[in-house]
């Protein structure tokens, strides 16, 4: 039998032990025992997670993890464009978009609306697709969350329209209806500065 190129073999056998324990923290030991105790192990690691796109997350990564520990929640690996952007890049576009998905809604840390078992992660995804002459401008860049970036764009709701959403902003509890408003302000503080200006001069005319 041919041997494996060197390696190929621990890095397939990591890669496989990652995806059947999705959710479950690993440490080092285990990892390195995984990979038959070679040494390169962690470059491995590396090499799956900047090579192949896993998510495999640290400490670095996620303050509940220790050092040592690892950790792979989603199964699908990131394209690779966004295995690229800078650092830089990634926080301007997720701090415009107000850490939100652009096409959900769902706000980053936050129970997904569509799988409240999952925390939201925002991903960074094209405007316009690459594939359609769009280019890795920040521009053309959007916070999009992992239920929608793994195509699951089917399954998130349609945009409810004006009259809807009013319906159901009168509906719900006046404690909700306040949660709302203190949203909305926060989203819009001069707008709604503004609004209070007109509606004071008004009272005072
Ligand atoms: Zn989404």
């Amino acid at each position: 039998m041919e041997k494996a190129p060197k390696g190929r073999g621990s890095r397939a056998r990591l890669r496989a032990h990652f995806l059947a324990n999705i959710s479950k923290i690993m440490d080092s030991e285990e990892l390195k025992a995984v990979a038959g105790n070679k040494s390169e192990w962690a470059r491995r690691v590396r090499e799956l997670r900047l090579e192949e796109g896993y998510m495999i997350l640290t400490h670095n990564d996620r303050s509940d993890l220790r050092p040592g520990q690892y950790l792979l929640e989603n199964p699908v690996p990131q394209p690779a464009f966004e295995r690229l952007i800078s650092k830089e890049t990634r926080a301007l576009v997720l701090d415009r978009n107000g850490f939100t998905c652009q096409m959900c809604g769902a706000v980053a840390g936050e129970p997904h609306p569509y799988d409240p078992s999952r925390k939201t992660r925002l991903h960074i995804g094209h405007i316009i697709d690459k594939s359609k002459g769009g280019s890795d401008e920040p521009s053309n860049l959007r916070a999009v969350c992992s239920v929608c970036n793994e195509g699951a764009q089917n399954i998130t709701l349609i945009r409810p329209d004006l009259k809807q959403l009013l319906i159901q902003i009168r509906r719900a509890t006046s404690a909700d209806q306040i949660e709302a408003l203190k949203w909305l302000i926060s989203k819009f503080p001069k707008q709604a500065a503004d609004e209070i200006t007109v509606r004071r001069e008004l009272q005072n005319s």
